[in-house]
């Protein structure tokens, strides 16, 4: 049995004919940047994320840097970042001349430990960017009570986690400015590349618009130095299509990450994603961890089995941040995670049989040790 790491082709299937029309009518109209297929989409997104503003952009770095922008964070500010993320959440802070100060991970929730953010805050800190990674909101009430106290702007990073809930709400709903990617292998992924900006105060909507598209309402008019970070039509049309289909996939994300929570506790050293009562993942990935993680990893691809590492280095540690001077031992439990994660097979369509093959062939593996 070959199983890939993950593969759309069930979700793409969903939405192709529907698709394939949506594209005629555009190709015939020939209405490529900024229609009204993209604000249906936003007004869409807004309403399922439970938000009053929807901001479509070209991908989820450009959303984040928009984000920050319209935070008022810039050059020399500090953003408070988890060390324990993808990297783009720190390029973010680093493109826009602002500085990303790390705080290490929980080994438990692999997610931001709230309870070590208040020691890194500075003067100079205008921002904490809260990662809801793996799928797992993070501690939202903790942050947001942090960041009021010491009055900074909380921003989310969604990209990992659409349709999930934390007490009720959806993620990308509680921070002052919060940012998303629909990179075709999220939760809600596109046919390219894209990204959005949730917000429910106007005053930050209007200033999202504006950086998306040069920094221009008025065209040729231009307020402030922009990006051109707009989400093109036949990328909002895809989105609008799979949208409604988001919950029914993440139930089934939520229905294979628990047959593998049930078939690998207690099994070899192996630990399993956490979830804390009141928070709803998405999971987006399913993340073991083991130290036999290098061999385990082997053993699952001689039997066919693709698995990925998210991620191999910790940030604070990789090259192009060897400026901020930082090394091995700062962050003890994002480099724990590093040298033992391991990401099994997890999507919409994947077949029941082949998650019964890799749990027996993870089972198989550690009867073997
Ligand atoms: C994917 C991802 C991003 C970046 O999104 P792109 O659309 O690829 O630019 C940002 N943060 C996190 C946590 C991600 O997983």
């Amino acid at each position: 049995m070959k199983i890939p790491f993950v593969s759309l082709a069930h979700q793409t299937g969903v939405i192709k004919m529907a698709y394939q029309s949506r594209l005629e009518e555009l190709l015939n109209k020939s209405d490529f940047v900024m229609g009204p297929c993209l604000s249906t989409f936003e007004q869409n997104y807004a309403s399922y994320t439970g938000v009053q503003y929807c901001v479509g952009m070209s991908n989820g770095l450009d959303a984040l840097k928009v984000a920050l922008r319209v935070a008022g964070v810039g050059v020399g500010d500090e953003v408070i970042v988890p060390a324990h993320t993808f990297i783009a959440t720190w390029l973010a802070v680093s493109e826009i001349g602002a500085i990303p100060v790390p705080v290490d991970c929980q080994l438990k929730t692999r997610n931001i430990d709230e309870t070590l953010i208040e020691q890194k805050i500075s003067n100079k800190t205008k921002a904490i960017i809260a990662v809801h990674l793996y799928g797992l909101p993070c501690h939202m009430k903790y942050i947001l009570d942090i960041a009021s106290e010491h009055q900074l702007i909380v921003i989310e990073d969604n990209a990992q986690a659409q349709g999930a809930k934390y007490k009720g709400s959806m993620t990308g709903s509680f921070g002052h400015i919060n940012a998303t990617s629909f990179y075709p292998s999220k939760n809600l992924g596109v046919a390219g590349d894209a990204g959005a900006i949730t917000i429910n105060v106007e005053q930050y909507y209007n200033h999202a618009l504006l950086l998306r598209n040069y920094g221009s309402i008025r065209k040729y008019y231009h307020e402030e130095v922009g990006y051109n970070a707009r989400m093109d039509n036949l990328q909002a049309a895809f989105l609008d299509l799979k949208l409604p289909h988001l919950d029914t996939w993440n139930a089934e994300r939520t229905s294979i990450a628990n047959t593998y929570v049930k078939a690998l506790s207690g099994i070899g050293d192996l630990t399993l994603p956490f979830t804390p009562s009141g928070y709803e993942p998405a999971f987006h990935l399913f993340v073991v961890t083991t130290k036999f993680r290098t061999k385990l990893q082997q053993y699952l691809r001689q039997g066919g089995i693709e698995t990925l590492i998210h991620y191999p280095v910790p940030n604070p540690l990789q090259e192009a941040y060897r400026n901020l001077g930082y090394a091995n031992g700062d962050f003890k439990n994002t480099e724990q995670l590093s040298e033992t994660v391991l990401s099994l097979p997890l999507y919409p369509g994947i077949a029941q049989e082949q998650v019964e093959y890799v749990v027996q062939e993870v089972i198989q593996f550690f009867k073997e040790l």
